[in-house]
């Protein structure tokens, strides 16, 4: 079996493989056109979210190419119902990050709460403000959770741990949950909660999930987490909203274009980000390793 790595993974996942006796190439800055030329020589790649795999690349692997390993969960970079129509099995790793994402969620949230980034902040510029830093508990707060699958099931668990009083949305889950969480329509979510965290894929559906209209709905009072992917909030007014106070404060770790250029949002007191850290953990990313050796030792 022939494999290319065309994002990186860790050493260990590259040695694993080999150690199944397959030929591994790795190439991890390998641009659209030299795979395009190449792709068609091996059983299987293995991308993170940097290579696309588009209709026009499945196009040139002539048949040969079997599966596309996607080191991660998004599939937002990879057409999978056109490479299943042309026989290649896309398999990812969705068990690996849920802990790492959902932990910074709660990160953020507290961040906002406790204004911890300020507080660095304004320490860092030899000031002393403790007064204007005067935050809330999470324990306090009623979280509003959107997309109730693995990362967002996670993270109601950990914010309920806290305390929290937790409100669930999700349209496509209809068992029992075996968690603390008031399940309610969209509208009523947006109103009653003190922080709303997004945990939905990003889609036809999805895009600008939380725009004008749902950010005026919400509390003046309330904050907005978004880990889960860039699109699903309406980034310009997103930024209306926090400037004019409409609600409190926002924490994103993934943006409509990454790196954001030139956001609006920088500018904003009142905004606090992390650069799509959501599975930069090391625990994850071993885990996603272990998942991809075992996925391509299923298949040898
Ligand atoms: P998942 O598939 O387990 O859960 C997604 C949930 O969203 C499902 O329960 C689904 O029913 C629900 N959903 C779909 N459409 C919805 C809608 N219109 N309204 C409300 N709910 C809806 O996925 P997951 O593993 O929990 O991942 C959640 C998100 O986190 C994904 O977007 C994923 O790409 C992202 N993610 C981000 C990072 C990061 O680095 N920040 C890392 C991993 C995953």
């Amino acid at each position: 079996m022939k494999i290319l790595v065309c994002d990186s993974i860790s050493k260990d996942a590259v040695k694993g493989i080999k150690d199944l006796g397959v030929e591994v190439t790795e190439k991890t800055s390998i641009e659209k056109d030299e795979l395009a030329d190449e792709i068609a020589n091996y059983d299987g790649i293995i991308v993170r979210s940097r290579t696309k795999v588009r209709s026009d690349l499945i196009d040139k692997t002539a048949g040969h190419l079997k599966f596309v390993i996607r080191a991660g969960v998004g599939l937002d970079n990879v057409d999978v119902e056109y490479a299943k129509r042309k026989g290649i099995e896309v398999i990812n790793t969705p068990e690996a990050s849920t802990n790492g994402v959902a932990e910074l969620t709660i990160g953020h949230m507290l961040a906002l709460l406790r204004k911890i980034p300020q507080g660095t902040a304004s320490m860092k510029k030899g000031q002393w403000i403790k007064k204007q830093l005067i935050g809330n508990e999470l324990g306090s707060c009623v979280v509003g959770i959107i997309g109730l699958g693995r990362i967002g099931r996670r993270s109601a668990k950990l914010a309920h741990c806290f305390g929290a009083t937790i409100l669930g949305y999700d349209p496509y889950v209809k068992v029992e949950l075996g968690l603390d969480v008031e399940m309610t329509e969209l509208d009523d979510l947006l109103k009653r909660s003190d922080i709303i965290s997004l945990h939905t894929p990003h889609n036809e559906e999805t895009h600008h999930l939380i725009g004008k209209e749902e950010l005026a709905k919400m509390k003046n009072s309330a904050y907005l987490v978004n880990c889960a992917r860039g699109g699903l909030i309406d980034e310009d007014a997103l930024y209306e909203a926090l400037k004019g106070g409409e609600i409190r404060g926002a924490a994103l770790d993934v943006f409509e274009e990454e790196p954001p250029k030139d956001s609006k949002l920088m500018e904003l007191d009142n905004f606090i980000c992390t650069p799509h850290l959501g599975a930069q953990a090391v625990e994850a990313k071993n885990r996603v390793g272990e998942e991809v050796v075992k996925k391509v030792a299923s298949r040898l």
